[in-house]
């Protein structure tokens, strides 16, 4: 017997990779392309689908389910992208109709952070788990809710915006063009923005102080690392704004676990002894001491395409070739 596979792609701001997939989390094969290299996204879906097609012919076309994508804004609803800041292409793009135009493959789409929610759940710490919520801290901050063992799409599609909940009343004007979004502050993007702020306004001394380039996520975590006051500081900061929203947002859904996802989460107890000590103080008492936060398992470069590809197996009972034109 043998087994059937999917296709995974994640779609990234600098890069696209993509694997082909078995429902245990074997990566049969993999590779990625540029994804800022191509102007125009129809240029972009026809070098992905001539490095795919060999491939999958190679394995077996007939024993390929289907193809999921993940990408920022994604709508699992239209298969679009809608006016994703961080891509080379602009507007509404029909993304999951052109690749399935394109493979011939059934194509499911939705947002990166609903795909590694997705694959929390069928490979990863939220395997047998019916509640909890994935939140994905790269440059920006992502979320998927799970409840009652059902991503929660929401009537758009568009559930699960975590990032922009309101953190701080009057503060940072986020890329959305809301005042004082979560992700302004808790992501790579926005702990950066904090340290850049304290180092003027401050006098304390820093290592931060010594570099001359624009200072990262990496920056802080290592200096942190090292016992820099400043740093640590820059942390228990982000781990109290953090803290406090996990908390409210579990008022919502009643989350057994709390899955962190993506660079920042590799600060790992810099970041997770402060966030869970906010997080409880803050926690309504009857959720109190028996919710865990805790980082991915499925860290690395194959998370991703394991994601994508966790959109067919989750949607396999309605897979089917749907743009007919
Ligand atoms: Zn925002």
């Amino acid at each position: 017997m043998t087994t059937t596979l999917a296709v995974g792609i994640d779609v990234g701001g600098t890069n696209t990779s993509f694997g082909i997939t078995d429902e245990a989390g074997k990566i049969h094969v993999s590779g990625h392309i540029s994804t800022a290299a191509f102007d125009a996204v129809e240029d972009f879906v026809a070098e992905l689908n001539a490095k795919l097609a060999p491939r999958i012919n190679r394995l077996g076309r007939e024993r390929v389910v289907g193809a999921g994508i993940g990408a920022p804004n994604g709508n699992f609803f239209t298969g679009e992208i809608v006016f994703a800041p961080n891509l080379p292409w602009k507007g509404v793009l029909p993304l999951a109709k052109l690749f399935e135009h394109a493979s011939g493959l059934p194509t499911v789409l939705t947002n990166d952070a609903k795909a590694a929610t997705i694959g929390e759940m069928i490979y990863g710490a939220a395997k047998g788990i019916n509640d909890f919520i994935v939140v994905t801290l790269g440059t920006g901050l992502g979320s998927g809710f799970v409840a009652n063992g059902r991503l929660i799409y929401g009537h758009d599609g568009l559930a699960g915006e975590l990032g922009h909940v309101t953190a701080v009343a009057g503060g940072r004007l986020c890329n959305c063009g809301k005042i004082g979004c979560l992700e302004r502050y808790v992501s790579a993007t926005g702990i950066a923005i904090t340290a850049a702020q304290w180092l003027q306004e401050r006098t304390t001394p820093s290592m931060l102080r010594d570099i001359n380039s624009k200072i990262t996520s990496h920056d802080i975590f290592i200096a942190a690392s090292k016992g820099d006051a400043l740093a640590l500081e820059i942390f228990d900061y982000t781990a109290s704004i953090f803290g406090t929203v996990l908390a409210d947002a579990v008022a919502i859904t009643s989350p057994q676990k709390i899955i962190l996802f993506g660079g920042l989460a590799h600060a790992g107890d810099l970041l997770l002894v402060p966030l869970r000590k906010y997080f409880e103080s803050a926690l309504l008492p009857i959720y109190r001491n028996k919710i865990q936060i805790l980082t991915s398992t499925l860290q690395g470069a194959d998370a991703a395409i394991l994601g994508a590809s966790a959109l067919v197996w989750e949607n396999r009972n309605q897979m089917a070739v749907k743009y007919s034109n």
